[in-house]
């Protein structure tokens, strides 16, 4: 499967530490990320991540491109409900994206766990 993590400022080590716990599960698969998340990703555990733009310079929306091309199976988006961001537009557009093309999207940790289980 391709998968997509993200995650903004706030939930980074949130999902680090959510990736980590799966570690098993992320190997089994194709990883794409947003700059910083795929960096902190790689820094952090053992997975090879392939790294798009910085979310705020257009990273959402190159993952957006590939779920609109059929080629993300699934996304793990720790995004911050706390705090705006400068490109909430880029952010809205690929859960809109993930909604049309019926792709699994994980906004926190339970969803997250739940979805992990559906595909292991
Ligand atoms: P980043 O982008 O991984 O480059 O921080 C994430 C985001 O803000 O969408």
């Amino acid at each position: 499967m391709k998968i997509a993590l993200i995650a903004h400022d706030e939930r980074k080590k949130a999902l680090i530490t959510f990736v980590k716990e799966y570690e098993s599960f992320f190997q089994k698969h194709e990883l794409f990320s947003t700059g910083t998340t795929g960096l902190r990703l790689m820094e952090n555990t053992s997975l090879k991540v392939h790294r798009f733009q910085s979310g705020p310079l257009g990273g959402d929306q190159e993952i957006g491109a590939l779920v609109a091309k059929g080629e993300m199976d699934a996304i793990f988006f720790f995004r911050d409900p706390l705090t705006a961001q400068p490109h909430e537009p880029d952010v809205n557009a690929l859960l809109r994206l993930c909604d049309v093309f019926h792709v699994a999207v994980a906004t926190n940790i339970q969803t997250a766990k739940a979805v992990v289980k559906f595909y292991s």
